[in-house]
């Protein structure tokens, strides 16, 4: 994938809010999602975020400014494609559909653009829309990419060896549950699961005393596989159709009683909250870095290995994680900066999980969902994860208000941003996923 005239930073809307300078979304970012009018009965269809708006790719459709400008046949037939109550048709399309309708919707949304007056009665604000999911999300996988999580808490329940034997030679995952994915907004009730205390001969029932968060990207795939045949790994980004924030929540009493020796299983499949908005794979083109593994580590076998890889297989997403407890909320005080974090830390990328999915013959299908891991960064304070940043429990972390946490608190929101900026682009971000848990009992199971 090559820079193109979308990536143009000189670029600016014709939506004023887009070119505020600190927008998520201005005209070089077009991520995509799922929405309506909050509150309305309408059907839930495609969108495309610019600056505070949303254009409604339904109505852009209906309008027929894809045809006016003369962008192409192409263009059009992604826009319908997306103009659905999930992305999967999209995502289905392939590269060739989504880089169509990206310079289409570069192009309409530009200053000067002739088909404004048309497209304005397409917007939406975004604080008047409900978001659904954006795809339907038939599996979902977990991966394990971060080897400063995974060394941490390695460290924390196993001592003596933290990291597993084949951490350095395959991307780590397991199947995870899709029906508990919810959009950004989701609340939901403290789990309960068996719980094995500390010194206790036999396990009991209770909400779990452990609640966690887990800082992660989640991976979209576009176009799938058949079954039986692998994706090469210099295929496998053109399968991936873009990224959203990802929280993998985690109840960290449950895990550690039942994680052997099939994996997670309760302790994560209670909930998980994505952002709305799935920033494409070509919108971060400007922020590709080099993928490197020191040479006195195992080098990938060839399968997991390639040029294109070696020289821009990270990503460079600048991530943070906040938390906002009930009494931050009823004094309208900012939610607290709990850690920073960074994705071009991963051990193993994004072209290496969809390699390594494969690489027996598992069919991957548009709208599967794969989650990077927790990605903590290098320094203790980048990690991405309360057990990590409480020392397994052990040490309490200080609020600004005088309020203490080891593990989460029925009331808090776990709020999580990400965004890229280097010299010579446009700053884009990817807005943020937020979640809420409420009390184990009589609780309401909703989303916002
Ligand atoms: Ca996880």
């Amino acid at each position: 994938m090559a820079l193109n005239e979308t990536h143009d930073p000189r670029l600016r809307s014709w939506v004023a809010s887009a070119n505020a300078p600190g927008s998520d979304f201005p005209i070089q970012n077009l991520p995509f999602g799922v929405f309506r009018r909050a509150g309305s009965a309408q059907p839930f269809r495609g969108g495309v975020a610019i600056g505070e708006q949303i254009l409604d790719l339904a109505a852009a459709v209906d309008s027929a400014v894809f045809e006016a400008a003369g962008l192409g046949p192409a263009a059009a037939s992604a826009a319908r494609a997306a103009a659905g109550a999930s992305l999967n048709e999209l995502m289905a399309a392939g590269p060739g559909a989504w880089a169509a309708l990206r310079l289409a919707l570069s192009r309409l949304l530009r200053q000067g653009s002739a088909q404004q007056a048309a497209l304005q009665r397409c917007l939406l604000p975004q604080a008047e829309a409900q978001h659904g999911l954006p795809a339907r999300i038939g599996d979902y996988t977990d991966f394990y990419t971060s080897i400063h999580h995974a060394t941490a808490v390695g460290r924390l329940l196993r001592p003596d060896s933290p990291l597993p034997p084949n951490y350095r030679w395959l991307p780590l995952g397991y199947h995870g549950r899709s029906s508990s994915i919810a959009v950004s907004g989701q609340r939901f009730a403290r789990p309960a699961g068996q719980v094995l205390a500390r010194g206790a001969a036999a396990p009991t029932l209770e909400p779990s005393r452990r609640l966690d968060f887990e800082l992660e990207l989640g991976v979209f795939i576009g176009a799938g596989n058949a079954l039986g045949t692998p994706i090469d790994i210099g295929d496998a980004e053109s399968h991936v159709f873009g990224l959203c924030l990802l929280n993998d929540w985690s109840a960290r009493d449950l895990q550690a009683w039942e994680y052997q020796p099939l994996g997670p299983f309760l302790g994560k499949n209670f909930a998980t909250t994505i952002s709305p908005w799935i920033v494409t794979l070509e919108a971060l083109e400007p922020f590709r870095v080099a993928w490197t593994r020191p040479p006195d580590e195992p080098q990938p076998l060839p399968y997991l290995d390639s040029p294109a890889l070696r020289a821009r297989g990270g990503i460079d997403i600048r991530l943070e994680v906040l938390l906002e407890t009930e009494p931050m909320r009823q004094a309208r005080r900012q939610p607290y900066r709990l850690t920073r974090s960074n994705f071009r830390h991963a051990y193993w990328n994004i072209a290496q999980m969809v390699a390594h999915h494969t690489v027996n013959g598992c069919n991957l299908r548009p709208g599967d969902l794969l989650g990077t891991g927790t990605q903590s960064g290098p320094l203790p304070a980048e990690a991405g994860s309360l057990l990590e940043l409480s020392d397994g429990g052990q040490r309490a972390l200080s609020l600004p208000d005088g309020e203490t946490r080891r593990f989460l608190e029925d009331g808090d929101a776990v709020i999580m941003r990400g965004w890229c900026e280097c010299d010579g682009a446009a700053r884009i971000g990817f807005g943020e996923v937020s979640g809420r848990i409420v009390p184990a009992s009589g609780a309401p199971r909703h989303a916002e």
